[in-house]
């Protein structure tokens, strides 16, 4: 591939770089800095971006964290997966991995009482209470659960509705983009409730993966038209939101699965005020790849996709609202 010339974000010195190689953070020949192939390409809305994101990612993590929630089995206290509610109609759905589905959720399996965590709180108990309606898609690794109303407020969650998912393809190379999840390694004892470990959330701000430099990984079922790839290194110093904010290395991806990757529309420029609901859902993380520092998601429209195919009457507004929809198959 041919190599772009852009200038470093911290001296201005031009060089060649080969987006092809874009998992890594290239150096800088002249002042030995290291910038990610996002900051090499657009070194002012990074560097805005750098002074915004120091101040407000605890925002961002504080809303994104309104719409996440976790599901696990009670009986062994794992993790065992992360999700987005979202509104559709009259529906709450939860937008999530089929991978981290309960048993019994997707086929016949062993049942055992689930609980849903969100923030400081959690809804348990007989699923018929919160569990209206399932389904899932073995293909893409999605998975969808309608739940109550009452389970929302109960958890105090805030559903996006339409307008925040957005069908980004593989996502903007210029934005930041952040994932978000609760991870397995967050676990804490007691919390939400006496006698049952629960979970943090966890949210941190990549970089998608240039298309160019997916040539370079060697990961099973891997498609420009249906997946993203966002870099995400563990060795990355991250602050997250405890009783304070802590700087900590990045935790193990694991239980995060289901979670939201969520990205601006467009980059930020100086005409625009910067607003935590400028980031839209534009996929599902689905997996992560250690040995290439990086996650996968699946574009927010096979998600939907799902949708339409479960709630019938919702499949005109949605196509109407997302078109590429009536191209899938
Ligand atoms: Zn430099």
């Amino acid at each position: 591939m041919p190599h772009e010339f852009l200038k470093c974000p911290h001296c201005t010195h031009a060089q060649a770089i080969d987006p092809a190689l874009s998992r890594l953070p290239f150096t800088c020949d002249q002042c030995d800095r290291q910038s990610s192939l996002g900051a090499w390409r657009n070194p002012a809305t990074s560097r805005e971006y750098m002074a915004i994101s120091q101040e407000t990612s605890v925002a961002f993590t504080e809303e994104l964290h309104g719409h996440t929630l976790a599901y696990t089995i009670l009986a062994d206290g794992e993790g065992v997966g992360t999700g987005t509610v979202v509104s559709i109609g009259e529906h709450v759905l939860v937008a999530t991995t089929r991978h981290t589905l309960p048993a019994y959720l997707k086929s016949k399996g062993k049942d055992g009482e689930i609980g849903l965590i969100a923030k400081d709180r959690i809804v348990t108990g007989d699923r018929s209470r919160w569990l209206i309606r399932h389904e899932s898609d073995t293909y893409h690794d999605l998975g969808l659960f309608e739940i109550s109303h009452d389970a929302i407020h109960e958890l105090n969650l805030q559903p996006i509705g339409i307008d925040r998912l957005h069908d980004a393809c593989n996502g903007h190379p210029l934005c930041k983009v952040r994932v978000i999840g609760y991870p397995k390694e967050y676990r804490k004892d007691h919390f939400p409730q006496q006698g049952m470990r629960g979970f943090r959330a966890f949210s941190y701000g990549t970089e998608i993966l240039d298309l160019e430099a997916w040539n370079s990984l060697y990961v099973e079922n891997l498609y420009s038209n249906e997946h993203v790839v966002l870099n995400y290194d563990q060795n990355d110093n991250i602050d997250w939101l405890g009783d304070h904010v802590v700087e900590s290395p990045a935790p193990h991806p694991g239980g995060m699965s289901g979670g939201g990757i969520w990205q601006a529309v467009s980059p930020l420029d100086d005409k625009h005020i910067w607003t935590v609901d400028r980031l839209r859902l534009i996929a599902v993380q689905c997996g992560w790849y250690a040995k290439y520092s990086v996650l996968k998601g699946t574009q927010v429209i096979y998600w939907l996709k799902l949708v339409t195919e479960t709630y019938r009457h919702l499949r005109d507004e949605l196509e109407a609202t997302f078109p590429r929809l009536k191209t899938l198959s």
